[in-house]
């Protein structure tokens, strides 16, 4: 545990999504969008830890950025589903009490991450979906956005390459997208989120591990937090998320040793993808096992990263 007034220490690490991209297939422009992107959902994220604010307001503001930003898949940029509309996931949890809010098939609001949060916060339940979601964001005053907004050409443009190269009903060698954040405030309390449009060409009410509570996040003062990325379906078959933090607490497992075994197991089922990890005493992991990951992190040491590639 940590003390706010004589040892300051915090840490937050963020993801943009796991998936194939490489130092060939993006070129430089690109690189260069996607970093700023990432350097500014980090650093909105850095600021609140910084001011001494909590986990779970630094997560909110690291995932609004990327929400907000058309180069990910999440919020604005999202991709579409198999009948070109946009449904939005999203997950928030708090460590110090495993309070937790979530929200799938959203498609009317602007930031998922502040809907999941509004239910974390001041509803009954855990988990809301589709219309019943939606009603609670309005009676809770979350901002609605016609679904026009979440709407990009190039993200139209790869549902279109999906269906005509009939590459199934997912886009699993596509690049990724899905964004999500973990953070240690100073004093001592962890929390993650995330928060996707799934995967292109997604069917029938498909939903996917980003807002299962324990799949693809989770946060556990006790452990860690972590914020999953990749093929959803077998990070929900491991409880990737929750399995992380276990293995952290009860078999001391760093956060890199416990995320990479955790991965390792996803791929035995045929999964890839990447996590985030923070835990407690300010450690961070971004281990993944596809070419690429857009992710970045910060602590109170000084240590600084932006990367994309391994
Ligand atoms: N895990 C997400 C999903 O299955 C996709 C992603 O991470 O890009 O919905």
């Amino acid at each position: 545990m940590t003390d706010a007034t004589t040892d300051p220490r915090w840490a937050i690490a963020i993801h943009g999504g796991a998936g194939s991209m490489t130092s060939e297939t993006l070129d430089a422009e690109a690189v260069a969008a996607h970093e700023a992107v990432l350097a500014a959902a980090r650093d909105a994220g850095r600021a609140v830890l910084v001011a001494g604010g909590s986990a779970v307001d630094a997560v909110t503001a690291a995932v609004a950025v990327l929400e907000d930003d058309p180069h990910f898949n999440a919020g604005r940029g999202a991709v579409f589903t198999y009948h070109g509309t946009n449904e939005l996931d999203a997950a928030i949890m708090d460590g110090r009490a495993r309070d937790a809010g979530a929200v799938a098939c959203v498609t009317h609001t602007k930031n998922p991450v502040r809907l999941a949060r509004a239910v974390m916060e001041a509803g009954p339940h855990v988990f809301l979906s589709g219309e019943g979601a939606e009603e609670f964001a309005r009676d809770h005053g979350v901002e609605q956005v016609d679904p026009d907004w979440f709407a990009t050409p190039e993200r139209w443009r790869q549902l279109e390459e999906l269906k005509s190269r009939k590459l199934g009903w997912f886009d699993a060698d596509m690049k990724y997208g899905t964004v999500g954040a973990v953070a240690l405030d100073a004093q001592g309390h962890v929390a993650a989120a995330t928060s996707t449009g799934g995967l292109t060409g997604k069917r029938w009410g498909r939903i996917g591990d980003s807002p299962l509570i324990g799949a693809g996040t989770y946060a556990d003062d006790r452990a860690g937090a972590v914020s999953c990325t990749g093929s959803g379906e077998q990070f929900i078959r491991t409880g990737a998320a929750h399995e992380i933090c276990a293995r952290m607490r009860m078999t001391g497992q760093s956060a890199d040793e416990a995320a990479r075994a955790v991965l390792a197991e996803i791929g035995t089922i045929g999964g890839v993808g990447g996590v985030i990890v923070v835990t407690p005493t300010g450690e961070t992991a971004m281990p993944f096992t596809t070419p690429g990951m857009f992710r970045a992190r910060a602590d109170s040491t000084g240590r600084e990263e932006v990367a994309i590639f391994s």
